[in-house]
């Protein structure tokens, strides 16, 4: 059996290696190659460090390395009588984090101090927890003596925060090309809420059972460049102003997705007269329901495919006209809508020829993930898992179903799992919502500790 203060310490040593992502890495040339080529031997690092702070899992399970940026295990299942009735379970998490700005920390941010019952560093919420957690709770087991009845996966990725193209989507494909598939996976993308949600004061555990899509559209006008002397009667910048202002007039429409709709229906049991009525009852107050729940940008969210206006680019010159102006919209997809359907939509409430409307090639886009079928009623595969691990691990906290609408990982294994939960073993208050990616990034003791206990009570039911 692991003690914990040797798990503080194994997840301390996991937090002191390196994994973010350097921006020099990015560039062209011999010095973006070079940086490259130590980020890359950074994270294959963290992966070593796995197999020798996790010997008796290790031995236990067979290990898949696919470069740098994907680690995955297979754990046997014991071939139990009701095993067979099972599919496979997956458990995902990331080993890369995103890079932090030393002179806004109050702590080295690759330090892993011990201060104040909290571990300090990048990626204590996002997401070493989580991985060194679901390991910590595998070696105990094995060390136990214990073999899951079905056969249980990991797989870690390394790219996350870029965009899993070389960790997560190449895994999937190993899965895929060998016909392995799974009945839940269970990653990041929400948390039991502390006191977040609007009209509520405890804690509630959010589960993600779908995920918007992603999607930058690129918004151009092209014109005849010249001296700023003499500008043409109707000028590029101006046409594009005006395609701006007619999408922040003609948002998305609203629609409840399956989630969503449970979600609220659940909150109404937290929320005061009238209030509670409209959020229970959403589709017979129709419109009142959605100028009520939609009134702040995280509860619109929710409820819409949303368009953030990000970036705008002109001129280089004070004194040259610009041959192209362009803005790129940052548009998160709803659930029912897709890539194809949403840029539709923009270039019709454009409605101007003079204005190109693509798909940006700078990212990759993806459509929405819908719930799985029975996922909102808890009828679909592993809910029963989940929700009874999380019962038994935060007992105060209402489970609700919910909207991701971030991008995780577990998108790119959409082809190979049948029900996708996204759901951190984590009690974040407002506060420590705005470390994740932000600064002082750090995890109370008990809250580590009390992941590693989800996942023991996980483990022992698959
Ligand atoms: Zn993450």
């Amino acid at each position: 059996m692991s003690d914990t203060s040797s798990a503080i310490d194994r997840f301390r040593g996991a937090l002191r290696l390196r994994t973010d992502w350097p921006a020099a890495a990015d560039g062209t040339g011999p010095a973006a190659a070079a940086a490259r080529t130590d980020a890359e031997a950074a994270l294959t690092a963290f992966q070593d460090y796995l197999v020798s702070a996790y010997p008796a899992f290790h031995t236990a399970a067979e290990r898949v390395v696919l470069g740098p940026y994907a680690v995955a295990y297979r754990w046997p299942g014991s071939g139990a009588a009701d095993a067979a009735a099972r599919g496979r379970a997956l458990l995902l998490s990331h080993y890369d984090v995103v890079p932090a700005e030393r002179d806004k920390w109050t702590v080295e941010p690759f330090g892993a101090e011990l201060k104040e019952g909290f571990v300090w560093s990048r990626g204590t919420i996002d997401t070493k927890n989580s991985l060194i957690a679901a390991l910590e709770a595998a070696e105990e087991a094995v060390r136990a003596g214990f073999r899951p009845a079905r056969e249980v996966w990991f797989a870690f990725g390394g790219d996350e925060e870029r965009s899993g193209a070389q960790g997560a989507r190449r895994m999937s494909g190993y899965f895929a090309e060998r016909g392995i598939d799974f009945d839940f996976l269970l990653d990041e993308g929400s948390a039991v809420t502390d006191g977040i949600l609007p009209g509520t004061d405890r804690p509630i555990a959010l589960v993600g059972i779908e995920e918007k899509g992603f999607l930058d559209i690129e918004l151009s006008v092209e014109q005849k460049p010249g001296h700023s002397s003499r500008p043409p009667r109707v000028q590029a910048a101006a046409v594009l102003g005006r395609a701006l202002d007619r999408l922040s007039r003609k948002p998305f429409p609203w629609r409840l997705t399956p989630s969503v709709e449970a979600f609220f229906r659940a909150l109404a049991a937290f929320s005061p007269f009238p209030r509670s009525l409209a959020l229970s009852r959403a589709r017979a107050f129709g419109s009142l329901f959605f100028a009520l729940a939609g009134s702040t940008p995280e509860t619109a969210s929710l409820m819409r495919t949303t368009v953030a206006m990000t970036q705008l680019e002109g001129s280089p010159a004070d004194n040259v006209l610009p041959s192209r102006v362009r803005a790129i919209l940052n548009v998160r997809i709803l659930p029912g809508w897709t890539v194809e359907s949403a840029t539709d939509w923009v270039r019709r409430a454009v409605a101007d020829d003079r204005v190109k409307v693509e798909v940006w090639s700078g990212r990759t886009a993806n459509d929405p993930v819908p719930a799985a079928e029975g996922a909102a009623e808890g009828a679909a595969p592993g809910w029963q898992e989940v929700s009874a691990t999380i019962a038994e691990t935060y007992p105060s906290a209402p489970i609700i179903p919910f909207l991701v609408t971030a991008t995780t990982d577990s998108r790119h294994y959409a082809p190979v799992c049948r029900a996708i939960y996204r759901f951190s073993p984590l009690v974040v208050s407002g506060g420590e919502l705005g470390r994740m990616h932000g600064h002082d990034e750090r995890i109370s003791i008990k809250n580590f500790e009390t992941g590693i206990a989800f996942y023991r009570a996980l483990i022992a039911k698959l």
